[in-house]
């Protein structure tokens, strides 16, 4: 099966980033195809990511309207407060943000395809910034069609950068034991310098979603 990237992927991403930044409607078509041109080759055996052109592309075309995206402004504010090129710093968050939900549509698809072969369940795990979608049902495990997963799905945000990792039935069983090792902060010295390693922890798993 060829698993490159399709424009309806494509779009599905490009929409629902369009519509949270306000890129006005006349300029949507004609930006998703420049933008998927750029995009088609990272998912091509050898490809590469030609994030460079897809950033100059959104950079011509934000300088087009006022750009009112207030989470993205949100998110320049307490990463990057301090950006010399603002418009070139939201170009590459948009850009950066599409590919994610990119990311995040196929790796859901291809879970339903393999998940009567592999592993018939997802653990979800955050990113390291703060995720307002899922920071409460962070090692949450259910199967794969539950349907929490279409409900909350993954990059929606542009605060999110969770992650569904698939599990098998036998993983699913020592997690129940033992819980998932996963980061948890910096290990600090006496003097409460980080030192560089990081701890690491195991966390319960949750089996149910919120209601
Ligand atoms: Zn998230």
């Amino acid at each position: 099966m060829s698993d490159s990237l399709t424009e309806t992927q494509f779009k599905e991403a490009f929409d629902l980033v369009a519509d949270q930044a306000g890129i006005p409607h006349d300029l949507r078509e004609e930006l998703s195809k420049e933008l998927f041109d750029t995009a088609k080759g990272l998912f091509k055996p050898n490809g590469v990511d030609d994030s460079k052109k897809r950033i100059a592309i959104i950079e011509k075309y934000i300088s087009l309207f006022d750009l009112q995206w207030e989470e993205g402004a949100r998110f320049m504010s307490m990463y990057h407060p301090k950006a010399r090129n603002p418009r070139k710093r939201y170009a590459e968050l948009l850009g950066n943000y599409i590919i994610s939900r990119v990311y995040s549509i196929r790796n859901f698809e291809r879970h339903q395809r393999t998940k009567q072969f592999f592993s018939p369940y997802l653990l979800l795990q955050c990113g390291v910034y703060p995720c307002p979608l899922h920071a409460e049902t962070e090692y949450l495990v259910l199967p794969v069609d539950h349907p929490y997963w279409t409900q909350r799905p993954l990059a929606t945000s542009v605060f999110c950068h969770c992650y569904h990792s698939p599990v098998r039935l036998k993983v699913l069983e020592k997690y129940r034991k033992e819980g998932v090792s996963a980061y948890d902060g910096h290990v600090y010295d006496e003097n409460g310098r980080p030192t560089g390693q990081i701890r690491k922890k195991f966390f319960p798993i949750k089996e149910v979603p919120p209601t």
